[in-house]
This record gives C-alpha cells, sequence and structure tokens, in this order.
C-alpha cells in the first residue's frame, strides 16, 4: 500500500491531526490507523476528559482557548457540560503561585475570583485546615472550562476526516518498521527515514511521510527505532464514587452544575457529576509512581489512603458514599516544561508529550502537527492565533514552563 500521509494512533491527537492533515493538503492520499476497534479507545477514553483554559504557559492557553472554542461550536456532539472549573488553593500555594497567576492575565476575563465565603454559598465544603489538610485560601473559577466526550470527539475527527476522502484502518497495529537504507547500519551519507511500517495483518504500508500520535506508548516505540522523543508515560488513577444524597456535598449549587474542584491538598481533584449521584477523583500522585508503560490497574490502597482521607476533610457532611469504579490509564509527559511535543526527524514524525491536557488541546495540536509535517512555519488555530510549528519542536522549543498541572 502506498500513501502520501500516515497518522499512527487514533485517539484525539492522531485524529485530530489526520483530519486537518487532509483538510490542509485535499489532495493527497492519508491513512489513519490503530490497533484499537474505535477511535479514542487508548488513553482517551480513560481520561477524566476535563477542560480548561487556565495554564501558566501562553502556548498551553492558546492550544486550550482554541480547541475549547471549537468545541463549543459542536456541544451536543461533544456532550460538552460547560461548568467550569474551581481551583482552591491554600494561602501558601496562593503565595507560591504568584508568577503563575500573573500569567493568567490574557486569559483574565473568563476567570472569577472566590472567596472562602462564596464557596461556603455553593458547597457544604470545610474551608479551615486541620493536620495534613490546608484551609481554602482562594477559589479561582474558570468559565470556559467543562467536561464533554473525549471518545466523542476522536470519533467526531474521524468522520469528518472520512468525509474529506480520508482512510482508516483499526484493529491493526504497527509491528514493524523498515528505516531507509541499512536499517541500523547508517554511513553519513546515506539518506535517512522510514520506509514502510509493517501491520499486524502482514500488510506494509510505505512512501511519504509518517506521523506517530501514540500518546503514552510514543517512546516504546520510536525507541526501538533509536529516537528518543521526549516524552514519558506514567500511569495516572481515577475513582468514581456514588453518593446517594448530593445534598451532603451542594449547598446552593444544582446537581448538574457543579463546577470540576481542585481541592488544596496535594491536586486531588473531584469531576463532580451529582445529577448521576457521582464523583469521580483523582490524585497528582507522582513520587513513586514510576515513569513506565507497564502498570497493574488502579490501586484501591491508593484511593484508601491518598484519596479518601482528603474527601472526608473537605467534605465532613459527605457520609454515604461508595467507590463504585476505578480504572488507570497513563499521562503522556513531556518534562520540565509540560507542553506537548510536535517533532521530527526526516520523514518520522510524532505529536505527543500532552501531560494530561491532550483532550483540551487537541484541535489545536492537530493544527500545529498537520501544519508541521507539510512545511507550513505558523500554524492557524480556530480562533484565528497563529502558532510557529517549532515552538514545540524539541530542538527549536519556545515555550514556558506549565505550573498548572494535575
Ligand atoms: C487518568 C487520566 C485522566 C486524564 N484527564 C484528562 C482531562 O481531564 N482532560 C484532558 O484533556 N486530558 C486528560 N488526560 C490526558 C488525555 O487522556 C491525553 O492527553 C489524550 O488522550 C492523549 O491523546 P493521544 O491521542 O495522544 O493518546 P491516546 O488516546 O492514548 O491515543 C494513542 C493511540 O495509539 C494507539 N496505538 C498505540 N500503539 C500502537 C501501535 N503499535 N499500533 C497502532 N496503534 C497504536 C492506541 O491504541 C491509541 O488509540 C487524562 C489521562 C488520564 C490517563
Amino acid at each position: 500500500m502506498d500513501f502520501d500521509h500516515a497518522v499512527i494512533g487514533a485517539g484525539v491527537i492522531g485524529a485530530a491531526s489526520a483530519y486537518h492533515l487532509k483538510r490542509l493538503d485535499p489532495g493527497s492520499s492519508v491513512v489513519l490507523i490503530d490497533r484499537e476497534k474505535r477511535p479514542g479507545a487508548g488513553n482517551t477514553a480513560k481520561s477524566a476528559a476535563l477542560y480548561r483554559n487556565i495554564f501558566s504557559s501562553r502556548t498551553s492557553q492558546l492550544l486550550a482557548t482554541s480547541t475549547i472554542r471549537y468545541f463549543l461550536t459542536i456541544p451536543e456532539k461533544l456532550q460538552i457540560r460547560p461548568t467550569g472549573y474551581l481551583w482552591m488553593f491554600s494561602k501558601d500555594q496562593w503565595d507560591a503561585s504568584k508568577n503563575a497567576l500573573s500569567n493568567l492575565d490574557p486569559v483574565k476575563d473568563e476567570l472569577e475570583m472566590w472567596d472562602p465565603e462564596r464557596l461556603l454559598d455553593a458547597l457544604k465544603i470545610r474551608t479551615d485546615g486541620s493536620g495534613p489538610f490546608p484551609g481554602v485560601h482562594k477559589g479561582l473559577l474558570g468559565r470556559l472550562c467543562g467536561s464533554l466526550s473525549g471518545m466523542s470527539v476522536a470519533e467526531h475527527y474521524v468522520e469528518e476526516f472520512m468525509a474529506l476522502g480520508g482512510e482508516v484502518l483499526l484493529e491493526k497495529e504497527v509491528k514493524g518498521f523498515e528505516l531507509k537504507n541499512k536499517g541500523s547500519r547508517f554511513a553519513p551519507w546515506d539518506e535517512q527515514g522510514l520506509r514502510s511500517i509493517t501491520l499486524s495483518d502482514g500488510s506494509e504500508l510505505s512512501g511519504g511521510k509518517f506521523l506517530f500520535c501514540l500518546g503514552a506508548w510514543t517512546q516504546e516505540v520510536l525507541g526501538r527505532m533509536g529516537i528518543f522523543s521526549g516524552t514519558l508515560p506514567k500511569k495516572r488513577q481515577l475513582f468514581g464514587i456514588k453518593v446517594d444524597d448530593p445534598s451532603q456535598v451542594l449547598e446552593g449549587l444544582e446537581p448538574g452544575n457543579v463546577p470540576a474542584l481542585i481541592l488544596p491538598a496535594a491536586g486531588t481533584y473531584v469531576k463532580p457529576l451529582l445529577e448521576r449521584k457521582l464523583l469521580i477523583t483523582g490524585l497528582a500522585d507522582d513520587l513513586g509512581q514510576p515513569f513506565s508503560i507497564d502498570g497493574d490497574g488502579p490501586d484501591i490502597d491508593y484511593f484508601e489512603r491518598a484519596i479518601a482521607p482528603v474527601l472526608s476533610h473537605y467534605f465532613p457532611h459527605l457520609k454515604d458514599w461508595e467507590l463504585k469504579m476505578k480504572w488507570s490509564g497513563h499521562y503522556s509527559y513531556h518534562l520540565p516544561d509540560k507542553n506537548p511535543v510536535v517533532e521530527n526527524k526526516s520523514n518520522l514524525h510524532w505529536a505527543a508529550g500532552t501531560s494530561g491536557s491532550g483532550i483540551m488541546k487537541a484541535d489545536a495540536v492537530g493544527r500545529v502537527a498537520a501544519s508541521g509535517l507539510l512545511g507550513i512555519s505558523d500554524a492557524e488555530l480556530f480562533d484565528g492565533n497563529r502558532i510557529p510549528t517549532r515552538s514545540l519542536s524539541l530542538r527549536h522549543r519556545d515555550v514556558t514552563v506549565e505550573s498548572f498541572v494535575i
């Protein structure tokens, strides 16, 4: 099989990139490949699927704001719940975040400051501190924030891609590669690059350019070709608890209208789905969690030791709840700046390193990846802003560190 461009990985990043490639280069043949049965069935399906444009780096703000504005044009299709995002800070966190908070200026029109009294009007939350749980000093509510369905985002881009004539191969795993010339025996004067990939059904795809959008699997695959992708995987876990009586948590807010909550204790976050009597919670566990794609699923001990006590402190009225679901996935981290990576070596391109916020940046990252592959120096985002394609590369990187990662 010959093609002009092959995109490997049909999560939100690969699906959006494939669509934007076909849109920007309509005469080309583009194929999108994934080993799963459905688009988005990798880590896209494992996410909390929250979106926000509260980021300290200008690059992340641009990527997320334009992506969210695009998503808001098709709210039903993406199951958008524009409930907002309430980030709660202790006094120490607030003081330590002064620089990062001052970088929020460009998005300040979509932010509201909540003092503890305002919080108490909305939630049955405890705002004083005790032991390891700091008191709540300030709340920052992002209005251009909420949740959606990550799978629907991936499926949407695949549909649009196919409508433009793109080809999709599902249940096909990339198993092998043939490099140009002599594989690992390159002489300095040899042409470098990837000639073809072999799929699990034995077929071979060769031709133009390859864009790997493998999220947390990026290093595992590219490493086999001698490439350091600048990204590493790390396990992250989510737990769903059933709350029979939402009034144990709510004061003035309606069950279907509660913002996502970041509590001031060690990055514990809550995605409230109280109209379904559910709270989904996770925690930015870091130390002790290896950089590895392996992992044995969610760890209940971890929930009981690290998350349940935080919930019990901040929501002291929350008495009747039951752990109903649990799952884990992997972030694809780019350290130290935690912005996405869009890079290439010869005809082999990759887009990954979304560091836990790939869904909310998918449209913009897809535009940057497609533009980079086509040699366009400035990617045009949905909202008309432009971003230099190379600013997300490893070699010419031009981004500031992102501090608001959970
Ligand atoms: C617990 C958790 C919570 C999260 N919460 C949020 C959130 O609230 N908001 C947000 O924006 N982001 C969140 N994220 C991050 C988000 O899920 C990712 O940033 C995003 O899904 C990355 O998309 P992707 O397309 O790069 O990766 P993926 O969706 O993982 O796609 C990669 C694809 O590559 C395919 N693949 C891998 N190897 C091969 C191969 N050899 N051959 C063929 N196909 C292959 C996989 O099947 C997969 O479909 C969260 C992640 C986790 C784990």
